[in-house]
């Protein structure tokens, strides 16, 4: 049996043109038309009024961070239920990550908890410099609170959007709420190029920076003049080519995630100890349903579905046997042992998430058969 993959890149038909002409033309460099295209896209979609495109989510996070004045010795508050390419740019910089749990709605960074922490780290007199939020899975954060208690606090926010692009919120795209945001095109997200990022920002000054930076930091001058840190960072014009041909399908892409999400629903409801996609959008808001997750053992079970002894670990190892690939949820970043001595804010939300969930192939060329052979492995898996 083929193998059935947990989100592979779904390509379409006009990249291979865009990639085509750039030969073609001999705009085979970290420049060209397809760059400034592919921005455009993004700017569009977005409605952001600038984009810079790098060569990948977490350059675009690193970028992000400096243009907030993180640098050594300061806090960044983030969310420990994400995955590790949220936080590894904040020690880049020399800062320390403060990681604060989820709440059980959408399971991105909880507004309670958030105070808290803020609360606690100023009164120990440390140096908060800004706020990192995550979409997880592309779902919705609760953004009115989460940011209504950054403007209280002075606090910039960063919007690490790299698995929501396509998801909204009161109908304004996710990817649009930073005063940095960030994208992802990395090859298992809703929009690939193999890799890449993008940092979107509506501020013209922060743009020009990221891409000075992006592009090894050179002073004008005709000889190579330096007088910052700079990286090599920029997004190929050869990959930005397949960034264009993939931004015409966004769209699509996202009514094919949700629809491969309601047929799980729809056809999972009811198995023993097994719940889908327990997250939840809020009122007003779309999640691009990059991932469908399932939890066992809910603590409310609704329907009146009885446990299951069936372990994610468990399930997961039954789907591989019948080569079907799905993954547990992110560890969170405070039980890493790379951040053992981060400071962390709750827990207990995103370690259950952890300890009960597991993510279910998602990818949108995916087909009813491809589904029904990881329903039936699932139901096995829990009768088991
Ligand atoms: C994928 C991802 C990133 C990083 O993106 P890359 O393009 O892979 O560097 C950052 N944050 C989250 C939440 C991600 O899922």
């Amino acid at each position: 049996m083929d193998r059935i993959y947990l989100s592979p890149p779904h390509l379409g038909r006009h990249e291979l043109n865009y990639l085509h002409k750039a030969v073609e033309d001999n705009w085979v460099a970290p420049a060209g038309p397809n760059l400034t295209g592919f921005e455009a896209d993004l700017c569009a979609f977005t409605g952001v009024g600038h984009a810079v495109a790098l060569h990948s989510g977490t350059a675009a996070i690193h970028l992000g961070l400096r243009l907030l004045g993180v640098g050594p010795g300061d806090e960044v508050l983030c969310p420990s239920f994400t995955f590790v390419a949220t936080a590894n740019p904040i020690s880049y910089c020399g800062a320390t990550p403060v990681f604060v749990d989820s709440e059980a709605d959408t399971w991105n960074m909880c507004p309670v908890r958030l105070r808290e922490a803020i609360t606690d780290r100023l009164r120990l007199g440390k140096k908060l410099k800004a706020l990192l939020l995550v979409h997880l899975y592309g779902m919705p954060a609760k953004l009115d609170e989460l940011l209504a208690i950054a403007q209280e606090f002075g606090l910039p926010v960063l919007e690490d959007a790299a698995e929501a692009l396509g998801s909204r919120y009161q109908g304004r795209p996710l990817g649009s709420f930073g005063e940095v945001s960030v994208v992802s095109f990395n090859g298992n997200k809703i929009l690939t190029t193999s890799g890449g990022g993008a940092l979107l920002t509506n501020r013209a000054d922060y743009a020009a920076k990221a891409l000075f930076w992006a592009t090894q930091a050179k002073d004008a001058a005709p000889h190579y003049q330096h007088s910052e840190v700079g990286y090599n960072y920029r997004l190929s014009n050869l990959l930005a080519g397949i960034g264009r041909g993939q931004m015409e399908l966004l769209e699509d892409r996202v009514k094919r995630r949700r629809e491969i999400f309601a047929w799980y629903k729809e056809n999972l409801g009811g198995l023993p100890g097994l719940a889908v996609a327990p997250a939840t959008e809020l009122p007003g808001s779309r999640a691009n349903r990059w991932l469908t997750t399932v939890l066992l053992n809910p603590a409310e079970p609704k329907d009146g579905a009885s446990q299951t002894s069936a372990t994610p670990e468990s399930l997961r190892q039954h789907l591989e046997a019948r080569n079907i690939e799905s993954r547990p949820l992110w560890k969170p970043l405070h039980q890493q042992p790379l951040f053992a001595e981060v400071p962390m804010y709750g827990g207990a939300v995103c370690e259950d998430l952890f300890a009960r969930g597991l993510c279910l192939p998602s990818g949108t060329a995916m087909t009813d058969e491809d589904q029904q052979r990881v329903a039936k492995a699932l139901r096995e898996g829990l009768a088991a």
